[in-house]
């Protein structure tokens, strides 16, 4: 895996200027997530705005493009960074009088808002470690669903379509599960776009990322393959650059199509083999072919698939997934690492992680780290020092090799934390 370049960590957060599409019909806003504009006669159909603390810049940057009422809100889902960023405009309707727009959601979003409202303190904790290299961009206020928009135009159920003309423009929404169970997606015939929100992201579909709840691996090759039967000439994905020209989109469409049949089919076989996660998440890594490595719409920026083998098998497995019963009602990590240190002193443990981080064995380097860093806990010695140092040093080393943003904040964050504990243990 090669990390990303920050040309392209830039593209993917939406540092990009704004330019118009489609015979400039219609307005491309990158963000964090990006944001599309179709202007007709009567108004405005915007699709998607970004977290609250790009709402100005992208409502400014609409503003210059064009000033007419917006008719229309559809939100792709419902993520803080794509459903929540609308105050600017609210307050343009409420100071030019004009009346309050349609709101296009799944049915699914309203749950989802009421879920944020239930776990909020819980989201904000587990965001703020997985956006922890964007600090400063998300802040409480940022993913906080207390506030919402009502949604006043729902689709239901699971094959659900909506659609509606302004302008004689035809608007076609259909809904597809993937990253979320709520994601709807906007095709526009005459504009020749496909709006695809985050089931189309410039990075591995982020399937199976290790914070957040189930996702949906198979729906998002079938919402890929309904996408494909639009032909469209542009794909705006839910963050990064448009998608343009026939061929392109339909490249991104399909091989991302492909990628979500074979994480998910060579799964469900390894399952109907009898085999165990570990088994089944080594194998997958053995075969993972080479034309998704290197296909520039499954760069592993975001999502990746080592994540999407774990959606995958938690899709259909409870949570015993070695299948040895040692592991199924373990003893404490910290007790275990004490008895590993009765039988061997800290210092051999030391000597043979060093000699694995020489051997450029990391990830094995670690697991011996741990022995001594769990076993001896809160006990300040110099053996158990260098350990914290070595696995402080390992896991920088990770970090810069990771590719996917959600691993790499994984990672970091936690040898941030290390640096923490040394720093204190060092006044002790
Ligand atoms: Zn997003």
């Amino acid at each position: 895996m090669v990390s990303n370049t920050i040309g392209e960590m830039r593209e993917w957060i939406g540092m990009l200027p704004s330019s118009p599409f489609s015979d400039g019909s219609c307005y491309f806003v990158p963000g964090f997530g990006n944001c599309s504009v179709f202007e007709t006669e009567e108004g405005l159909v915007i699709f998607d705005l970004p977290i609250r603390q790009l709402a100005k810049k992208t409502f400014n940057e609409v503003q210059n493009y064009t000033e007419k009422p917006v008719k229309y809100f559809i939100f792709s889902h419902g993520h803080f960074d794509h459903a929540f960023g609308y105050k600017f405009f609210l307050e343009e309707i409420n100071k030019k009088g004009w009346e309050m727009p349609e709101i296009i959601t799944h049915e699914n979003c309203i749950k989802r808002f009421e879920k944020y409202r239930m776990l909020d303190k819980y989201h904000d904790w587990i965001n703020k470690m997985q956006f922890a290299s964007l600090r400063g961009r998300t802040q409480d206020a940022a993913v906080s669903a207390q506030q919402t928009l009502r949604p006043t135009i729902i689709l239901k159920g699971n094959e659900d379509f909506h659609k509606f003309k302004l302008d004689d423009i035809l608007f076609e929404i259909y809904h597809n599960k993937g990253e979320t169970d709520d994601s709807i997606w906007l095709w526009v015939p005459k504009r020749k776009t496909i709006c695809a929100g985050d089931l189309m992201v410039s990075s591995f579909p982020n399937v199976g990322n290790p914070y957040k709840v189930q996702r949906y691996p198979k729906d998002w090759a079938l919402a890929m393959e309904k996408m494909i039967e639009k032909e469209a000439d542009y794909l705006i994905p839910g963050h990064g650059r448009i998608i343009q020209g026939k061929k392109e989109v339909k490249e991104a469409l399909s091989i991302t199509a492909e990628a979500m049949h074979f994480v998910h089919d060579e799964v469900v076989k390894r399952l109907n083999e009898g085999k165990w996660f570990e088994q089944i998440f080594h194998e997958m890594l053995d075969i993972f072919p080479v034309k998704f490595k290197e296909s520039p719409h499954l760069r592993e920026m975001y999502g990746c698939y080592r994540f999407a083998i774990h959606a995958t098998y938690r899709l259909y497995h409870g949570w015993y997934n070695s299948g040895n019963p040692t592991d199924s009602f373990p003893a404490k990590s910290n007790k275990i690492a004490r008895e590993f240190l009765k039988i061997s002193p800290e210092g051999k443990y030391l000597e043979h992680a060093m000699n694995l981080y020489n051997e450029g064995k990391l990830q094995l380097a670690l697991h011996i780290l741990d022995v001594i860093i769990k076993g001896s806990e809160n006990k300040r010695s110099e053996v158990r020092l260098k350990a914290l140092n070595l696995k402080f040093k390992i896991l920088k080393e990770k970090t810069k090799k990771e590719s996917s943003f959600i691993a790499a904040n994984i990672i970091n964050n936690a040898a941030v934390q290390i640096k923490e504990k040394l720093k204190d243990l060092e006044k002790s």
